[in-house]
């Protein structure tokens, strides 16, 4: 029974154990999947932002060179158009003097508004010396409305005094196609963000989103704690999806890209699969038990049944043996009975026979037996024969086919093969004596005690001649000589007289 259970559990924590490692490595596959959406975004927005950069930094360098005369401004402004042209990011290059105000862009005409002092990248150049790129929070272009992405340089006087700003802006629709050829399912996300904490760009897109700050974001804490790569889930605060976040920083400026996938669509695969798998474990688990426990039952019947069909053959034995022994046996005085009596004279004829030996036979008769029980009482004359029947048995000698039986009432025999009359006739006192010998009162006879007769008699069997019987009659007549002689006493038919 605990068997039967031990295996369909194994079976069933075999297969949930199989299904817990397949979700893993499906775990395991998608974090890898993520990181490597990461690392490709982190590799875009670098280049991407690296080309816009090399050419400010050639703006820079021609402006603080060349100055800004008419002609020199012409000839840049060729330069500005050209690189537009073939860089795809770029929206447009500016250059803005100290005071904010346009000198020249990448456009043929002149943008509306003149001055651009009162925006962010423009006050940070302003206020701070170093002239390594600046990437600005996303504006929304005033010429054209679209979400673009400044980045800036500082220009410089000859003394190291603020000259101006070059800005090249890069349209945030350019990220948004990258990022829209990703494959990151229904319900992934992926962002650019600032690594002050200012959201360029994410997908799904919703403007509203663009220049928010994140630094509120689970997203945000866990890149400030983890460094420049590393992966988080994330319970999303917008929609309540728990997706597995790969961020990575870019590799040369102030940005990182966060790739996240959705762990219930990742695994919305492996569920489907190991649902039905489950339902096939449980099922065959299920079978497996019923059919064990019924064969786990048939074999316990089968045994409980053995076992009681050995019990009652071996009460069956016992009680044969039993009856055997009692078939062959006298109730009254544990001597073989007439029955085994003349079985046992038929095969000792038959082998006296054989080996031409001689077969002796002593009948022996209670004297006056009639009177004991008239005297003493019928159970008196019961206890009386099993005296002598015991007397008997101890006194037969115990070689193979020597027998003392009940023949009849209170009439005994003693079978002995191999036996001359004279070693009978010695036998038969020695009986004789041991039972005066029981000293039991008898006032009906002369001695005052029980006593017995006893005839004997010998058959040397010859072969087309005699019957065992005769051997029974011979003695008998042996007995009535002893009886007629006096009883108490043994005789042979030797002692019948010539007239016997
Ligand atoms: P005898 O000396 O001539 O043998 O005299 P007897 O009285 O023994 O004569 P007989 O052999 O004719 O009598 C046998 C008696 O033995 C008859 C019966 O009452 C008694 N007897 C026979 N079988 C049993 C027995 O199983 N139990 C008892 N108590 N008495 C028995
Ligand atoms: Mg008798
Ligand atoms: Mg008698």
């Amino acid at each position: 029974m605990a068997f039967v259970a031990v295996v369909c559990l194994s079976l069933v924590a075999l297969d949930g154990w199989n299904s817990w490692n397949s979700r893993s490595e499906e775990l395991r596959q998608m974090s890898t999947a993520a990181s490597n959406l990461a690392r490709a975004m982190a590799q875009q927005a670098d280049d991407t932002i690296k080309e816009a950069d090399t050419a400010l930094v050639g703006v820079v360098e021609r402006i603080e060179y060349d100055g800004t005369g008419p002609a020199a401004v012409e000839r840049l402004r060729k330069v500005l158009a050209s690189q537009v042209t073939e860089l795809p990011q770029l929206d447009a290059l500016h250059v803005y003097d100290k005071d904010g105000n346009w000198i020249v862009n990448s456009r043929h005409n002149a943008p509306e508004n003149l001055n651009n002092a009162d925006r962010e990248y423009f006050v940070f150049h302003r206020t701070h010396a170093e002239r390594g790129p600046h990437i600005g929070i996303p504006v929304k272009s005033r010429t054209t409305g679209r979400l673009l992405v400044p980045i800036s340089r500082r220009i410089d006087q000859a003394d190291g005094s603020f000259a101006g700003v070059a800005l090249a802006t890069i349209d945030i629709d350019f990220f948004m196609k990258f990022y829209d050829s990703l494959d990151i399912g229904e319900a992934g996300a992926v962002a650019l963000v600032l690594e002050n904490g200012t959201m360029m760009t994410r997908r799904p897109f919703s403007a509203g989103t663009v220049g928010r700050d994140m630094r509120d974001t689970d997203l945000f804490r866990a890149y400030t704690a983890q460094g420049p790569a590393g992966t988080a889930y994330i319970r999303s605060a917008q929609d309540g999806v728990t997706r597995l976040n790969s961020f990575r920083r870019v590799a040369n400026y102030p940005l990182f890209v966060a790739a996240a996938l959705s762990k219930d669509e990742i695994l919305a695969v492996w569920w489907h699969d190991t649902l039905w798998h489950s339902a096939g474990v449980i099922l065959l688990a299920g079978i497996v038990g019923f059919v064990g426990l019924r064969l786990v039952r048939q074999i316990e019947l089968r045994t409980k049944t053995e076992a009681e069909l050995r019990r009652a053959r071996d009460a069956l034995e016992k009680l044969n043996k039993t009856l055997n022994t009692l078939a062959m046996e006298d109730g009254l005085t544990g001597l073989a009975n007439r029955r085994q009596f003349d079985a046992t004279l038929d095969t000792e004829f038959s082998r006296a026979l054989r080996d031409a030996s001689t077969l002796a036979l002593i009948l022996i008769d209670v004297d006056c037996f009639k009177q004991y029980n008239d005297i003493y009482g019928h159970a008196a004359g019961d206890e009386c024969l099993q005296s002598i029947g015991r007397t008997i048995a101890e006194l037969t000698p115990r070689r193979p086919g020597d027998l003392a039986a009940r023949y009849g009432g209170e009439e005994l025999a003693v079978l002995l093969p191999e036996t001359e009359v004279a070693d009978a006739v010695e036998l038969a006192e020695r009986i004789r004596h041991a039972v005066r010998n029981l000293k039991i009162e008898h006032t009906g006879t002369e001695a005052g005690f029980v006593t017995l007769s006893a005839g004997v008699d010998t058959l040397s069997p010859v072969p087309g001649a005699g019957q065992a019987k005769e051997l029974i009659r011979s003695a008998d007549k042996a007995l009535y000589v002893a009886k007629t002689a006096g009883r108490n006493r043994v005789c042979t038919n030797e002692d019948a007289g010539p007239d016997g």
